[in-house]
């Protein structure tokens, strides 16, 4: 066998090889991310490119999302469609001479033929397999006497049954049956080749050593690999990924599980870095207890032979959480700037709530930095207008809660009026200040946190959470607290 392209001991190139045809879910950016963070690893190139042979199933503008969605997490690609590179086009609609070529190839070796049936007929030839409880496989249908190919037949693989053992980076050592290989189609009657056939030829043209795709694939690897004998070729390294499932982990992710576009997470308040770290640790880690890493980390830590081989779950909140956790870690003008934005686009989104349109930066950042533990995604910074407000009265915030709901009206009266009096007695108004004088207030009044604390909570800020009472009042400044307070009297 002849190696027309040795692809080890070159630097590594990986792909992601979409389709325009829907948008990215966590499992087609996973797949992304894996051959971004091995080629980065190892100072090799990633490369993105587009597999619209299938234009039936193409939907406008996923091309460009598809794009988008890369760039807001942060996987950047070193060739592609948008910015070329040496191996271009990276579109296969754009590379159907190269499939003809290599499709020539094969036809002068009598390894392809064309395929004299109408899809009528073949549907029939698969109807009698199945009546007869076989697996329907074309070869035992092969011509005899194949016509010549014009181009508007289907051109077919000539198959040789034979079993094949390989390695798969994830999933091991792999034996192939050789039941499964058949005539497949390599370019269709509209003159478009077939998935099977053009990532092959794309994959060799664009010297790419690793192919990392969903698991879905695996059941069609006999067939490559005698694709790559046919065409005297070496196979790169593979490395299927196992399905992403839901959260009870019975069933693979489907759109009903609640995974999003990945653009729709950014728009919904997620940081770039969160979204990474979390797809990331789906299904792999680095072997220790680490929860959450950064691209450096894991450009540094990631290694195929970690992942595994069963499904990963999707747990949103496990995202939740973790995007906490990068929130918190961010400095303060950072955050400042991702909540900033002007929102023309995604990842520009402005996240303060629209009383805040007018206030000055300073302040803005003062409840920023009381906001910032709290906020589990950028989106709840939507929920801090009492600073820039004064809140509309919700008294289900006293009528639902446990411990609020016992007291009578004039009780809730007294104890806003000891607040009340207690912090207006203040002639220092900082959180310490504060604080003793709801310290005293406890006291006083003989109330439990619980009960006295949630009412001036709630009378100052309408919210059924807030950061902590002393730091809240705090910024809102002695008369600003006074008057909502008072107001309820
Ligand atoms: N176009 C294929 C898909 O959308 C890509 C598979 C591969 O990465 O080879 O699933």
């Amino acid at each position: 066998m002849t190696v027309i392209l040795p692809v080890m001991n070159t630097p590594i190139r990986t792909r992601f090889a979409p389709s325009p045809t829907g948008y990215l879910h966590v499992g087609g950016i996973r797949t992304a991310l894996f051959a971004y963070l091995l080629a980065r690893q190892n100072k090799g190139q990633f490369v993105l490119r587009f597999e619209d042979t299938d234009k039936k199933r193409e939907v406008v503008g996923s091309a460009e999302h598809l794009i988008a969605s890369l760039r807001a997490i942060g996987i950047d690609y070193d060739e592609g469609p948008d910015i070329g590179g040496p191996y271009a086009p990276y579109i296969q609609s754009q590379r159907l001479d190269s499939y003809r070529q290599w499709a020539q190839k094969l036809i002068d070796k009598g390894l392809a033929y064309a395929d004299p049936y109408t899809p009528e007929q073949v549907q029939q030839f698969r109807e009698q397999a199945q009546a007869a409880k076989k697996a329907f496989l074309y070869r035992n249908h092969r011509p005899k006497q194949p016509p010549a190919w014009d181009g508007t037949q289907p051109l077919r693989f000539k198959s040789t049954p034979q079993s094949y053992t390989y390695h798969d980076a994830v999933m091991g050592e792999t034996t192939t049956s050789s039941e499964v290989i058949d005539d497949i189609i390599l370019i269709k009657s509209d003159g478009y080749p077939t998935y099977n056939f053009a990532h092959i030829i794309d994959d060799t043209e664009m010297h790419i050593t690793h192919i990392i795709r969903g698991q879905e694939f695996l059941s069609s690897m006999p067939n490559y690999l005698a694709l790559y004998e046919a065409l005297e070729l070496t196979p790169p390294v593979f490395a299927h990924m196992p399905h992403i499932m839901n959260e009870q982990g019975n069933k693979k992710l489907g759109k009903r599980d609640g995974a999003k576009d990945v653009l729709d997470y950014i728009r919904d308040g997620y940081l770039p870095e969160a979204l990474m770290s979390f797809i990331a640790t789906m299904g792999w880690n680095d072997g220790t207890t680490q929860e959450t890493y950064t691209k450096a980390e894991l450009i540094k830590r990631f290694s195929l032979e970690k992942i595994q081989r069963s499904g990963a779950r999707f747990d949103e909140k496990r995202l939740l959480w973790m995007n906490g956790q990068f929130i918190r870690e961010l400095p303060l003008d950072e955050l400042y700037t991702r909540v900033s934005g002007n929102g023309q686009s995604v990842g520009h989104e402005n996240f303060w709530p629209e009383a805040a349109a007018g206030a000055d930066e300073a302040y803005k950042k003062q409840v920023l930095a009381l906001a910032q533990d709290r906020l589990k995604t950028l989106a709840d910074l939507g929920g801090f207008g009492y600073f820039f407000t004064i809140p509309s009265k919700d008294l289900s915030l006293i009528t639902d809660n446990k411990q609020l709901k016992k007291l009578k009206p004039s009780e809730i009266a007294q104890l806003v009026q000891a607040s009340y009096d207690k912090l207006a007695a203040l002639t220092e108004w900082t959180p310490e200040t504060i604080q003793a004088a709801l310290n005293e207030l406890l006291e006083q009044t003989g109330q439990k946190p619980g009960i006295l604390f949630s009412l001036i909570r709630i009378y100052a800020t309408w919210a059924p959470f807030s950061p902590q009472l002393n730091n809240t009042l705090a910024l809102l400044g002695q008369t600003q607290t006074l008057e909502r307070l008072g107001a309820s009297l």
